[in-house]
């Protein structure tokens, strides 16, 4: 099943994201938090692909048993970092052979998220460059990353707007934005997307906060903003992981609704591999999207 698909017949998706584990016991844990995830029907479940290129041959063999095994529709992650384009072209290959058919092409990071990125000799520079290659490969549909307060890198807006046309025009499909937490920073830069001349579906990436430290590390990274008055409510309870967990969950839950009422091609879940919350809170939107849909209608029937 084709992520592109599903949107175009029956948006909104819902899916979670998952990083592998470092090692086998976390590698089954994983995998059964992934099992019990099969009665919610997410649209999708994707495996990330460690920064610098650590922990391919992880990402491939999760993303084959969540699709082959489970019983999910799974995408891989895959970056530029640290592969030849010969190497790319074989992980491509594996995927392929294994039925998998959707992945999202990135550039990546350094390793430690932190300086410039590096391209290896005979490797991809740009994330535009990776979808243009796998497009050119295989029959397969390619999404690419967006970023909503732009990536860090870029010299202006307008700049990273013209890199997202260079991914669509590529063959990116879909798009799913690096986390936010103001969902007007979403809704304005979709319409700038939009009048910019980007066409393809954009889906919002989410992350439930689970602890202020976590947030800000995050956040630091990846230059998205958190709202004055999210953070002074979590920094006034950052020694209660509870109370942090509940504020996150609210927020999260809030923008989800909104998002899905401002018609979200999709939700994606940064689940940090702690499922608990991302569940509760796909639990609560999934009721809240079939009220609106079956059971309130038949309440304004009567
Ligand atoms: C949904 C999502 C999933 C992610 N999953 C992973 C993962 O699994 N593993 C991982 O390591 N990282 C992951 N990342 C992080 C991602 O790798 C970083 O955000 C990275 O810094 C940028 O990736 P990109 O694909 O947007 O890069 P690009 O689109 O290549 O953009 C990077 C920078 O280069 C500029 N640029 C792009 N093309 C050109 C060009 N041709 N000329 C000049 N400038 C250009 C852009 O404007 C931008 O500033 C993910 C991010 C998101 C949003």
């Amino acid at each position: 099943m084709r992520i592109r698909d599903v949107i175009d017949e029956k948006a909104p998706t819902l899916s979670f994201e998952f990083f592998p584990p470092k090692d086998d016991i976390g590698f089954w844990d994983l995998y059964r938090t992934v099992e019990s995830l099969k009665p919610l029907s997410p649209t999708y479940v994707s495996v990330t692909y460690g920064a610098g290129g650590s922990s391919r041959r992880k990402t491939i063999e999760l993303v084959q048993r969540i699709k082959a095994d489970i019983g999910i529709e799974s995408m891989a992650h895959l970056t530029c970092a640290g592969a030849t384009e010969s190497e790319l072209g074989s992980i491509i290959d594996s995927l392929q052979q294994h039925d998998i058919q959707n992945v999202l092409a990135l550039r990546g990071d350094p390793p430690d998220g932190r300086g410039d990125f590096v391209p290896v000799e005979d490797g991809f520079s740009h994330a535009n460059e990776l979808v243009a290659f796998i497009r050119n490969r295989v029959d397969m549909c390619v999404g690419a990353a967006c970023h909503p307060e732009s990536h860090p890198e870029s010299p202006s807006a307008e700049e990273d707007l013209d890199n997202l046309k260079r991914k669509m025009d590529a063959g990116a499909e879909f798009l799913i934005t690096q986390l936010f937490f103001d969902n007007r920073v979403f809704l304005a830069f979709r319409e700038r997307a939009i009048a910019a001349g980007v066409t393809v579906p954009i889906i919002a990436g989410i992350m439930p906060i689970l602890s202020v430290k976590q947030v800000k590390r995050f956040t630091g990274v990846c230059g998205a903003t958190i709202p004055q008055d999210l953070l002074r409510k979590i920094e006034a309870v950052e020694d209660d992981a509870e109370a942090v967990r509940h504020i996150g969950m609210y927020h999260a839950t809030q923008q989800c609704l909104h998002l899905l009422d401002n018609e979200v091609a999709g939700v994606h879940f940064y689940t940090l591999n702690r499922s608990t919350a991302t569940r509760a809170i796909y639990q609560l939107i999934r009721s809240n999207m079939e009220c609106t849909t079956e059971v309130c209608r038949a309440g304004e029937r009567l």
